[in-house]
C-alpha cells in the first residue's frame, strides 16, 4: 500500500509594532536583557493590560491578505501554564473568537496533478497573541530575559492541505513574502521573528480520515522545516508498514542530528483552561475601521511578478527578479510605462543598472554582513535602495537610451558605454553619444570600404567562410567592428561581408 503526507502549519509571527501588545515597552531586538520591561510585560499582580491598536490593525490587515473573513466580534482569551519564562502564568490569546478566519494563500508550486504551477492552502485562523520571555541555561544556573515577553505574535494557522516537505517550504516564502510585502512583519528568521510547528501524518493514498497528527517543534528556519519533514514522513510510513501503529504526540527536530525524537504523548498534554480575559474588552471593529485597514493592502507579490509578465510581456526571471528586489521593480516600472520595449527596459535595469549598483554599494561599505540562507534565496535585503534613490541620472534617460539602441543611432556596444557614463557623470545618453562620437554608422559606403578591408588583410578566415564554415562570418564581423570603432551597424555589417564573401 502506498502511503501520503498531510500537513498542517502553525506559523508564529512577530509583529512589526513600535511598542509591545499591553504596554508602552518598546518591539526591538538585541536590547540588554531585562531593559524593555515594565510591571505590565513582568506580569506583576495588579496591571491592566491596554491592547495596542496598530497589532489589532496588522493582524486584520493580515486577514484581508490572507483572504479572511474579519469577524465583527472577537476576544482575547487566557491560556494557562506554568513557565518560568512567562510570569503571568497564562498568556493572552484568541480562542474560540479569533480576529480572522477562513482564508486561503495562493502561491508557486506544481503539486502533483495540478494543471498550473499554482497551488492554494486554506488558512484556518490569524490571530493575535503575546509572545513570552526566553530561558538561558548557564553552567550552574539560569536566567530569564523578558524584553520579548509581551511582545505582538500573530498565529497564522493552516489547514492540513500541504502534501509534501517542498510544499512546505514554498507555503513558508510565499506567506513570508505576503507579510513582508504587507508591512506586518519583517519575518526575519535570525531574529527569530517566524517560529514554526509543524504537523504531520500519514494515510493511505486516497483515504478520507486523516491519521494521528505529529506535531514537531524547534525548526529554527524555513529549510528546518522541509529537513524535519524529509525524515519525519517515511519515519511514519515505515512505522505503519512495519504494522505499528502511530499515535498523536509531539516531537522535537534535532538539527544537528538531523532527527525528530518523541516529546510527549497526548496522555501528557496539557489542559489550558482557556476563558475569556475579563481585563480585555471584546473586539467590535466597526465599519469605518475597516476600511482604514483595507486600504492598507498592497498588490501581493504573486500578483505582482504576474503583472509584470503580462503587462509589459517580461519573462518569469525578470518578473522574479522585479518581485524580490521591490525598489529596483518600482525603478523599472516608472520607465517602463513610457517605453515602447520594457524588456529592453528591463535588460537594461537588470543587467547593467541592477550590477553597476552593487558594484558601488560593495566598494562603499565594507564587509556586506552574511545574510541567512533564506535572505538570500528570498526578499533579498534592500542593498539597492540606498543607491536607487541618489541616481545621478534620471530615469527619462534610460529610456531615451534604450530609444537610441532601437532606433539603431548607436550600436549595443556603444550603449555599454553611453551607459557606464550617464551613471558616472548623469549626463543625458544624447549629450555622451555626440560628445564621444559614438553615433553608429549606417552609411553603407563606409562599411563597404571597412569590409574591403577586413577581407583584403584576413584572406584565412574568408576563405574558410567560403569553403563552408559559417563561424569564420563572426571572425571578419568582429574586425570591422574593431575597425570602426565599434560605430559600425554590425546589422549591415554582417550582411554586407556575407555579400562580398559569395560573390
Ligand atoms: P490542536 O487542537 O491540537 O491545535 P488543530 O486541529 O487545531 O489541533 O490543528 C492544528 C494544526 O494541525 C493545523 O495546522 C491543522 O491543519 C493541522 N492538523 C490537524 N490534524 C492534522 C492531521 N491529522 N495531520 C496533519 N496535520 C493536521
Ligand atoms: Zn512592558
Ligand atoms: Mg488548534
Amino acid at each position: 500500500m502506498e502511503y501520503e503526507a498531510v500537513i498542517g502549519l502553525e506559523t508564529h509571527v512577530q509583529l512589526k509594532t513600535k511598542s509591545k501588545m499591553w504596554c508602552g515597552c518598546a518591539n526591538s531586538f538585541g536590547a540588554e536583557p531585562n531593559t524593555n520591561v515594565c510591571p505590565v510585560c513582568l506580569g506583576l499582580p495588579g496591571v491592566l493590560p491596554v491592547p495596542n491598536d496598530e497589532a489589532l490593525r496588522l493582524t486584520v490587515l493580515t486577514g484581508f491578505l490572507l483572504n479572511c473573513e474579519i469577524p465583527r466580534f472577537a476576544k482575547f482569551d487566557r491560556k494557562s501554564y506554568f513557565y518560568p519564562d512567562m510570569p503571568k502564568n497564562y498568556q493572552i490569546t484568541q480562542y474560540d473568537k479569533p480576529s480572522t478566519a477562513n482564508g486561503y494563500v495562493e502561491f508557486e508550486f506544481a503539486g502533483a496533478g495540478s494543471t498550473n504551477d499554482l497551488s492554494r492552502v486554506r488558512i484556518t485562523r490569524a490571530h493575535l497573541e503575546e509572545d513570552v520571555g526566553k530561558s538561558f541555561h548557564f553552567d550552574r544556573n539560569s536566567g530569564l530575559d523578558f524584553n520579548r515577553a509581551g511582545v505582538p505574535l500573530m498565529e497564522i494557522v493552516s489547514e492540513p492541505d500541504l502534501t509534501s516537505p517542498d510544499m512546505a517550504y514554498e507555503y513558508l516564502n510565499a506567506l513570508k513574502d505576503i507579510l513582508v510585502y504587507g508591512g506586518v512583519s519583517d519575518c526575519d528568521m535570525e531574529k527569530g521573528m517566524v517560529r514554526c510547528d509543524v504537523n504531520v501524518s500519514v494515510r493511505p493514498v486516497g483515504a478520507k480520515d486523516l491519521g494521528a497528527k505529529i506535531e514537531i517543534k524547534n525548526m529554527n528556519s524555513f529549510s528546518g522545516v522541509r529537513r524535519a519533514l524529509e525524515y519525519e514522513i517515511p519515519r511514519q510510513i515505515a512505522v505503519v508498514k512495519s504494522g505499528g501503529k502511530l499515535i498523536q504526540s509531539t516531537r522535537r527536530w534535532d538539527d544537528v542530528a538531523a532527527v525528530t525524537e518523541q516529546m510527549r504523548t497526548k496522555e501528557d498534554a496539557h489542559d489550558y483552561r482557556y476563558f475569556p480575559d475579563p481585563d480585555l474588552m471584546p473586539l467590535a471593529p466597526d465599519d469605518a475601521w475597516l476600511a482604514e485597514v483595507k486600504s492598507r493592502v498592497v498588490e501581493l507579490p504573486l500578483a505582482r511578478k504576474q503583472r509584470f509578465m503580462r503587462d509589459y510581456g517580461l519573462p518569469e526571471s525578470d518578473a522574479e527578479t522585479f518581485k524580490n528586489d521591490v525598489p529596483l521593480g518600482d525603478y523599472f516600472e516608472g520607465i517602463a510605462k513610457h517605453s515602447k520595449s520594457p524588456k529592453a527596459v528591463a535588460n537594461w535595469v537588470i543587467n547593467n543598472l541592477r550590477a553597476k549598483l552593487s558594484e558601488s554599494s560593495s566598494r562603499r561599505e565594507s564587509a556586506p554582513t552574511e545574510a541567512s540562507e533564506i535572505d538570500q534565496s528570498r526578499l533579498t535585503s534592500a542593498a539597492t535602495d540606498v543607491t536607487l534613490a541618489d541616481l545621478k541620472f534620471q530615469p527619462g534617460a534610460l529610456l531615451e537610451l534604450v530609444s537610441l539602441v532601437e532606433t539603431k543611432t548607436i550600436s549595443s556596444t556603444a550603449a555599454q558605454q553611453v551607459f557606464a557614463e550617464m551613471f558616472d557623470t548623469g549626463k543625458c545618453p544624447t549629450a555622451i553619444v555626440q560628445e564621444k562620437g559614438l553615433a553608429q554608422v549606417s552609411d553603407t559606403g563606409a562599411i563597404e570600404k571597412f569590409c574591403d578591408e577586413v577581407i583584403a588583410v584576413n584572406p584565412g578566415p574568408a576563405n574558410d567562410f567560403k569553403s563552408g564554415k559559417p563561424a569564420a562570418l563572426n571572425f571578419l564581423k568582429g574586425q570591422v567592428m574593431k575597425l570602426s570603432k565599434g560605430k559600425a551597424n554590425p546589422a549591415l555589417v554582417g550582411e554586407i561581408l556575407e555579400r562580398k564573401l559569395k560573390a
